[in-house]
């Protein structure tokens, strides 16, 4: 199975990787904040993961990164 990992800290919550997301399950956190102050990225369906790491590529912070 596919797994997506945020690093928390680095992420800006930009968003970018929650539009690009075929399977559209990336969610900016409502309830974490991290060092930054953000709302981090995160994926609550991660079994949905395909691992097409379109989001890895698309983050402009490298915060992501995807094991298939
Ligand atoms: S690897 Fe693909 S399917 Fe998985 S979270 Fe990233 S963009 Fe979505
Ligand atoms: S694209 Fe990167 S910096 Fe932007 S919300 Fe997603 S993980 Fe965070």
């Amino acid at each position: 199975m596919a797994k997506m990992t945020v690093k928390e800290d680095i992420c800006k919550g930009c968003g970018l990787c929650v539009e690009v997301c075929p399977k559209k399950i990336i969610h900016l956190s409502k309830e974490k904040l991290n060092a930054k102050g953000y709302s981090p990225a995160e994926v609550l369906e991660m079994e949905k993961c395909i691992g097409c790491a379109m989001c890895a590529m698309m983050c402009p912070d490298c915060a992501i990164v995807v094991e298939k």
